[in-house]
């Protein structure tokens, strides 16, 4: 396992940690200031500054991208499927000229939540099958860019809204139907707040193994989380063993950033310097 407590070379920030203190050009400058080599940036920050912008800056900077958030939201009544699969073909566009190293999925709930207007579902199996579906589909794409898809499992309470992908096992099943020769091309995005409950966490990383493991995702559940949303902790602040979890996907060989994505009201409203101080020494002390 690697030893993050003497620097922060392999720290990524999710952009969305300090999204309400400044745009995304503010959040590269303050990174450069801390030395933080890596961002995943999502869709709407860029498109604030607009696409080239973002690229000369991210450029400029120096800055590698552990992900790029988010494509998916796949999940919507037949009127909308040309839609979805546009957005999603254009968040690879978007990807690839940032210089992503993969495209995070979050696949969509039931489809009135996922695709607004949509026609009201209550049958999650058949958002599930849909999402597969998709996923076959946005894949053909994403391999012609040399793009990697990462499906985030997200955590239960989010099936009906976000995505009714809920364990790294059913994730990990999407991904041998769709691509049983392991190419690379499909893996996961570990988010420790989504699955660090599920008692099969360990087995299902050692399943994953090297070529799935695409991306790993770091904050902490703060007991009581207040808003399932925007109450997420600063590592240390909650209940997960991150270091564990971090182990776990190591000794499967995983090497690439330890992202960390906060959204919560609390860290939101300190200055970005104070937010972006934390977490480089929670990397150093508890990642
Ligand atoms: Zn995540």
């Amino acid at each position: 396992m690697r030893d993050f407590s003497s620097d922060h070379r392999w720290l990524s920030l999710n952009t969305a940690t300090v999204r309400k203190q400044g745009d995304l050009i503010h959040i590269i400058e303050a990174c450069a200031r801390h030395g933080i080599r890596a961002i995943d940036p999502w869709r709407d920050q860029v498109a604030a500054v607009g696409l080239e912008r973002a690229v000369r800056a991210v450029r400029h900077a120096g800055l590698e991208l552990s992900g790029y958030c988010r494509g998916g939201m796949f999940t919507s009544d037949a009127a909308r499927r040309g839609e979805v699969r546009d957005d999603n073909r254009r968040a690879v566009d978007e990807a690839a000229a940032l210089g992503a190293s993969c495209i995070v999925l979050v696949v969509g709930g039931l489809p009135q939540y996922s695709r607004p207007g949509s026609v009201t579902s209550k049958d999650i199996a058949a958002a599930r099958a849909q999402v597969d579906d998709a996923i076959a589909e946005m894949l053909d794409y994403a391999r012609a860019a040399k793009l990697p898809l990462a499906i985030e499992p997200l955590h239960p309470a989010y099936a009906a809204d976000r995505a009714c992908v809920n364990t790294t096992k059913q994730a990990l099943d999407i991904c041998d139907r769709l691509d049983p020769g392991h190419t690379g091309a499909l893996g996961v995005a570990l988010d420790v707040y989504h699955i660090w409950w599920d008692p099969e966490l360990m087995a299902q990383i050692a399943r994953a193994g090297r070529d799935r493991l695409l991306a790993f995702h770091v904050c902490d559940w703060l007991v009581p989380t207040k808003d399932i949303l925007n109450d997420r902790g600063m590592m240390g602040d909650g209940v997960i063993d991150i270091r564990s979890v971090r182990a776990a996907v190591e000794a499967q060989g995983f090497a690439g950033y330890s992202e960390i994505e906060i959204f919560s009201n609390d860290w939101w409203a300190r200055p970005i310097d104070e937010v972006l101080r934390t977490c480089i020494e929670r990397h150093r002390t508890v990642v």
